[in-house]
């Protein structure tokens, strides 16, 4: 298991010492967190975990969203998945789950933690639920010219719960192990400086006005994996930064995401868990826009994806490292956060807004959306975005709502006292597409304003202050 430097985080935790938390480092750089002032609960129990997972393949026929036509399924690929993870400690009960959908809006996010917990007792605060934000889901997101699905909407927050009652359903007592492996060879920064000083998205393969990369990718491919006092494992978290819009088509498919879990059942077994939370991977594309060879779509690339992801993953896990705690804890902010400035006329905004080339080109259909964009913002000048931090043992997992910017994740990986640290993004709602500062002023598709991005620019930052934030309250847990 290859670990971090960990020189930079004894800094932020001069910060954080109030807490009753000491970080020591080891002989071989790794840090270990101490809880030395609480005492274990006289009702501490032995840690338990279980795994489970309930299919939401939608109805053929009905819509898949993410692209800028409708798109009518045809079929189905692979089947479409909520997969939970349980954990309890005998004071905190939690549940993680991935989701084979695009966004998980907020009100089927609620629905599914009300469900969870009147049925098992999880608290809803409790619950993470990621989407895997695959392409190729099912309709529960309205852009563009896609409509999202009542019907389906709600049958996918029940499907949730159900995920999350069997998990707890089946838990039985267990260890926790970490580990961290790497990819850097799958997934590519999909934003550029041009030569005009601006920056556009997907600016087409090779084009010569391509100066740089315009931010990140994250190559971290984490694991949380749990097994039971026999050694045997139960199942395993699985956290990596990348769009799932490799396959395409019309046939419903959990994407990339497919043949990572594959994958790791093949190697592990076809019996124990894999949740998939993805990352921040805002502007993080299969699509290598510097290398002239074609084809970056369909089955084979998605294999090739989710088989590089799924080894790497594999990897991690076969030597992850018993975690030296148990404890587990789960801490919240809501952030009421603006809906940006739109200006004053159709024409300024796309004056100001309009990349020209690349992804995110037509005016009609976006001064659509900015219309759209205008009535939300009429309504409420804020929306309520949750961040949400968890504790499970040595490991931090930190999510938001947000498609976010890979290099807010890279700042929080960075800033975070755990020993292993997974950023999530999508989680709990959707707050649309949120880019650095720099971003903004630079342009291109994920900053140009539709039901998707909408947030104003100090979004990411604020969701990345109230992160580190979280992961640093947890160790006080
Ligand atoms: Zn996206």
């Amino acid at each position: 298991m290859r670990i971090r430097n960990m020189v930079s985080k004894n800094k932020i935790l001069f910060f954080i010492v109030p807490a009753l938390i000491v970080l020591t480092c080891g002989v071989n750089g790794t840090v270990t967190a101490q809880d030395t002032g609480t005492q274990a609960p006289p009702d501490a129990q032995p840690l338990r975990a279980g795994f489970a997972r309930i299919e939401l393949t939608p109805e053929v026929g009905l819509e898949i969203p993410g692209g800028f036509q409708k798109n009518f399924s045809t079929g189905v690929h692979d089947p479409l998945w909520a997969e939970a993870a349980y954990f309890s400690d005998g004071n905190v009960s939690l549940a993680i789950v991935g989701v084979d959908l695009i966004v998980i809006p907020l009100d089927v996010a609620q629905e599914a933690r009300r469900q969870a917990e009147s049925r098992c007792g999880i608290p809803g605060g409790h619950i993470m639920m990621g989407a895997s934000h695959t392409h190729s889901g099912g309709p529960v997101d309205s852009c563009w010219a896609v409509e999202r699905n009542e019907d389906y909407c709600n049958y996918a927050a029940t499907r949730i719960a159900d995920a999350v009652v069997k998990a707890c359903e089946t838990a039985v007592e267990a260890r926790i192990r970490c580990g961290l492996g790497k990819e850097e060879d799958v997934a590519y920064n999909r934003r550029f400086w041009m030569k005009e000083g601006v920056i556009r998205t997907h600016p087409g393969k090779m084009n010569p006005d391509i100066v740089a990369p315009a931010g990140p990718i994250d190559p971290d491919v984490a694991v949380i994996a749990a097994e039971d006092v026999d050694g045997k494992l139960l199942g395993c978290i699985v956290n990596f930064a990348l769009h799932g819009t490799t396959l395409g088509g019309s046939l419903f498919s959990a994407d990339w995401p497919f043949y990572l879990r594959q994958t790791i059942r093949g190697g592990l077994g076809a019996d124990i868990g894999v949740v998939f939370l993805n990352g921040a991977c805002g502007d993080v594309t299969q699509v290598d826009n510097q290398n002239p060879r074609p084809g970056e779509f369909g089955e084979a690339w998605a294999r090739r994806v989710g088989m590089s992801v799924g080894s790497a993953a594999l990897n991690a896990l076969v030597k992850a490292e018993l975690s030296t705690e148990t404890k587990l804890a789960v801490k919240s902010e809501i952030l009421m956060l603006p809906i940006r400035d739109l200006g004053g006329s159709d024409e300024e905004l796309v004056r100001r807004e309009a990349p020209g080339i690349g992804l995110g080109t037509g005016d009609d259909i976006y001064l659509k959306e900015a219309a759209l964009v205008r009535e939300m913002k009429a309504k409420s000048p804020s929306v309520n975005v949750e961040v949400q931090a968890i504790r499970i043992g040595d490991a931090g997992i930190v999510s938001n709502a947000a498609e976010y910017f890979c290099r807010f994740g890279l700042d929080i990986k960075h800033a975070s006292p755990w020993k292993l640290t997974m950023v999530v993004e999508l989680a709990n709602g959707c707050c649309g597409y949120v880019g650095t500062p720099e971003a903004f002023l630079g342009g291109g598709y994920e900053v140009r304003t539709a039901r998707c991005s909408y947030l104003d620019a100090n979004a990411g930052l604020q969701i990345a202050n109230a992160s580190i934030r979280l992961l640093c309250q947890l160790s006080g847990e």
